[in-house]
């Protein structure tokens, strides 16, 4: 469905990302890995996207650093020609009650999971306008839609996240540049294994489907979106959270 087509995935060393990328690999596309350049994942990542019949690079760096972004979209255009499809999934947790929380950690997370995704989308939408398509697909949540008790710096980013998908479609729908979001629920990763027992069970009981997401199902609507199937689809943002937010 995707062959020949390139997919850059921030934050795709391990999680979530690293399910979008592998399964946009099956998909046939060409993939380029992003992570921080401390990733201790990215590497072993790329040598099972390859198993997969298709070619695959990693690029190390940092959202937040536009020279980083900057350097990302010129590798990926460098080895692959073009970008057609883009997923903002980086990014991060300082959870606390907004009475405790301090500055850092309120601009830590706006700058990794806001900032970084405006970043990416500013450097990739240039050559994206160049070739009068892309799909940009942004990873945010669901406590971006309903909010969430000790989330204020991560809600206030994935909502913020969710307006700048919408604006994003806005701009460059008459260039062919789709712009969608995916607001996944709770979703098994190092993100939630952190979280206490207490608060899994709270989750658990609000699922009407009755089980945790998997990464794979975050990764299927990210396909869905990255391809032809969606090309009427913009500026939406789809919860993927076995129903949690309806
Ligand atoms: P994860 O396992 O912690 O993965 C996050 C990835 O982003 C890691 O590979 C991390 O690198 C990388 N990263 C962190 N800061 C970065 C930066 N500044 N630049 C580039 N990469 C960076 O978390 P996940 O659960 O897969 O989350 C992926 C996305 O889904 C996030 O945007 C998250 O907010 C969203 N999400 C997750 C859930 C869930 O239930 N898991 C629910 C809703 C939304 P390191 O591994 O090296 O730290």
């Amino acid at each position: 469905m995707l062959k020949g087509r390139t997919a850059v995935i921030t934050g795709s060393g391990r999680g979530i990302g690293k399910a979008i990328a592998l399964k946009l690999a099956a998909n046939g596309a060409n993939i380029v890995i992003n992570d921080i350049p401390s990733s201790d994942y990215a590497d072993e990542t790329c040598e099972e996207i390859k198993a997969l019949g298709v070619d695959a690079i990693v690029v190390k760096g940092d959202v937040r650093k536009k020279d980083d972004v900057e350097a990302l979209i010129s590798a990926a255009i460098e080895k692959f020609g073009k970008i057609d499809i883009f997923v903002n999934n980086a990014g991060i947790t300082r959870d606390g009650l907004m009475i405790r929380m301090n500055e850092e950690d309120w601009d830590l997370v706006m700058d990794i999971n806001l900032k970084g995704s405006f970043n990416c989308i500013k450097a990739v939408a240039r050559p994206m306008m160049k070739q009068r398509s892309g799909s940009i697909i942004n990873i945010a949540s669901i406590v971006g839609v309903m909010g969430n008790a000790g989330q204020a710096n991560y809600v206030a980013s994935k909502a913020g996240l969710i307006g700048l998908t919408k604006t994003t479609a806005k701009e460059f729908a008459s260039r062919g540049i789709r712009c969608n979001a995916v607001a996944p629920g709770f979703i098994r990763s190092a993100m939630t294994d952190v979280l206490t027992d207490e608060v899994k069970q709270q989750y658990f009981n609000a699922i009407p489907l009755g089980k945790f997401g998997e990464t794979d199902n975050i990764a299927d609507v990210v396909v869905f979106l990255a391809s032809d199937m969606s090309k009427y689809v913009t500026g939406q943002t789809i919860n993927v959270d076995g129903g949690l937010v309806m």
